[in-house]
């Protein structure tokens, strides 16, 4: 195990350092034992994974091999409070953990590690945010799921990037202005495709934010077949570059639709293992980063990500440790806006037509300015 230092500028606390604790990478046999012990602890505990995304391939091979889930964080929270285990091992950083615990207090959801935290997060704290709001008490407050439950208690609107267009569009066309945070990057994104009037938190990924416009222009010139797929956290001159932007799942999705073999792709490279799982045959290539990544200077890495582990997974399930919290009082007023979020997607999935009826219902709106 090593510690790494991190350093991340945000707005509320100008530049700071924080660290992240990476371990050490297994060899073929520990990884075999480990994985092994995890499946028989999974069944004797009633326990299920749910990985993220930008995980180690192991944790996300795992979770899908074990009947667990391996998805962008709007998908973990709907997946563990569905499913019937009691018990549920969350890898990724700490708010989809205390996600997953706020939507099902009943369970006991463990993490490999309770540190692995977030830059959007740490730059976010609450008494500096709700003074921004308090600034703006006209404006509907929408945060990023990447936030403390405090300040999702804060909130009108919890969004992912998977669903913040249709729910800011949505806002919009009922002609509510916004305040927005904390990304900046992913709210001028969301800005810009909507239209609508957003004031914004400055926040940002310190992983998306690696990524250079000036060297992916010469990427793609040097590539002209690829399509370059982005995620909305990056910088607006890497987006503009972008032949498909969204959130995990649609640049999943845009790697099986778009018509070309070969994709420059700009987001975590954990996203890679799923790429090339689900697309054989195809290439993916990274697209270039300033060099400043804690855990890998030509890549794009999240060093909190980095912190989860096979070795982590198997000692939380046979000790108990790195059992979630979440401050009581905050569970219901952070579940509001979460559900809203959850009641308006599952309206979406069903026809935009009944999301947006749902959006001017009673129960929908009752919340808004009230937080
Ligand atoms: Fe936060 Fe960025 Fe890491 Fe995701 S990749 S957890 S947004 S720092």
């Amino acid at each position: 195990m090593s510690t790494i230092a991190v350093a991340y500028e945000q707005p509320a606390c100008q530049t700071q350092h924080a660290w992240a604790r990476v371990p050490v990478e297994p060899n073929q046999a520990q990884r075999l034992a480990l994985k092994q012990t995890i499946r028989e602890l999974l069944v004797q505990r009633n326990a299920v994974m749910v990985s993220h995304y930008y995980v180690h391939p192991d944790l996300q091979d795992l979770a899908e091999e074990t009947g667990g889930i391996v998805s962008d964080s709007l998908e973990m929270a709907r997946f563990g409070r569905d499913h019937a285990a009691q018990t549920l091992v969350v890898s990724g950083v700490r708010f989809m953990g205390e996600t997953a615990k706020m939507l099902s207090p009943e369970k006991t959801v463990l993490m490999p590690d309770l540190d692995a935290t977030c830059s959007l997060d740490l730059g976010c704290p609450v008494d500096a945010f709700s003074a921004f709001c308090d600034a703006y008490p006209d404006r509907t407050v929408v945060v990023y799921a990447n936030t403390s439950a405090a300040v999702k208690a804060r909130a009108d609107w919890v969004v992912t990037s998977s669903c913040a267009l249709e729910i800011v569009g949505a806002l919009h066309a009922q002609g509510q202005k916004i305040l927005w945070g904390p990304d900046k990057h992913l709210g001028a994104y969301i800005a810009k495709q909507t239209g609508a009037d957003m004031v914004m938190w400055q926040g940002s990924c310190i992983v998306h934010d690696e990524f250079k416009a000036h060297e992916l222009r010469d990427l793609k010139a040097a590539y002209p077949e690829a399509a370059v797929l982005v995620h909305p956290e990056s910088p607006a001159d890497v987006v503009s570059l972008a032949d498909a932007v969204g959130s995990t799942s649609a640049i999943l999705n845009a790697a099986k639709r778009l018509n070309t073999n070969t994709f420059i792709v700009a987001t975590d490279n954990g996203m890679l293992h799923q790429l090339r799982l689900q697309n054989p045959g195809k290439t993916f290539i990274e697209a270039p980063t300033a060099g400043n990544s804690a855990t890998c200077k030509s890549c794009a890495h999240c060093p909190w990500m980095a912190m989860n582990s096979l070795a982590g997974v198997a000692h939380v399930l046979q000790t108990g440790a790195n059992a979630v919290h979440v401050d009581p009082a905050l569970i219901q007023p952070a579940c509001a806006p979460i559900d809203r979020m959850l009641s308006f997607t599952q309206a979406l999935k069903a026809g935009q037509g009944q999301a947006v009826a749902l959006m001017t219902a009673g129960a929908m709106v009752e919340g808004i300015g009230a937080a």
